[in-house]
């Protein structure tokens, strides 16, 4: 699988919040801000399917403008997984930001995939197990997603549950919540996060999601590094 990390920042830095582009088809969260490298550095007429862990504004917030070129292109198709009620929040957005004209395109274009803990879904190639963490008491999700030649983890904005675990064990490589320094029920920690990769030895972990200070704390450890326009193969 080719892994593009678009993004890999929390709100609260200068760089670009976690968004990743799978095989170049497959485009993961659309955090405020994203859309302008997206448009400029990205191909989009390539992108078939969205996937949304949770609809927080730095995984969610752009989802009109990518919206927009897609309405641009006539019979473009896309798939959106996302958590429950994902349409109705995309009309409400639209109307919020006066661009209302795009229901039509989710109304003739757009499948949507409802996200459920446990539940496998296939979407085009890929087939995404889908696995509900805890991440303060929001519908937020993770997945294990396989293309048919290697199944890669993402946690989504998560702290430690078993979810995470059960990610991490059905996974090759996985892209991991390190936003914090200190533990809460909203973010893994960068002790948090080295301690699943000892137990994990297996699997390559790959940190996102970084604030300022955890960013700086992960760089004095061995996990792996990651940077914005970073491709990975595995
Ligand atoms: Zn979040």
């Amino acid at each position: 699988m080719k892994i593009t990390i678009v993004g890999n920042h929390c709100t609260w830095t200068k760089e670009l919040s976690t968004s990743y582009i799978l095989n170049d088809d497959t485009l993961i969260d659309v955090p405020q801000g994203s859309f302008k490298t997206l448009y400029n550095d990205y191909d989009l007429s390539k992108i078939e399917n969205i996937f949304i862990t949770h609809f927080h504004s730095d995984h969610f917030s752009d989802i009109h403008y990518v919206i927009d070129i897609f309405d641009k292109k006539q019979d473009k198709k896309l798939n959106i997984l996302a958590p429950k009620g994902c349409k109705e929040r995309m009309v409400q957005l639209f109307k919020i930001l006066e661009v209302s004209y795009l229901e039509k395109y989710l109304d003739d274009n757009v499948t949507f995939y409802d996200c459920e803990n446990g539940k496998t879904c296939k979407i085009g190639k890929y087939k995404i197990k889908i696995y509900k963490v805890t991440h303060k008491n929001l519908d937020a999700y993770g997945f294990v997603i396989d293309d048919g030649k290697v199944k890669i983890g993402f946690s989504g904005d998560s702290c430690m549950c078993n979810s995470l675990h059960k990610i991490l064990k059905h996974s090759k490589a996985a892209f991991i919540d390190c936003a914090s320094t200190h533990i809460n029920n909203s973010h893994l920690t960068v002790d948090e996060v080295v301690s699943l990769q000892n137990e994990y030895k297996d699997v390559l972990l790959y940190p996102v999601h970084f604030s300022a200070n955890s960013e700086s704390a992960a760089q004095k450890t061995n996990l792996a590094r990651t940077f914005p326009g970073q491709i990975i193969e595995i």
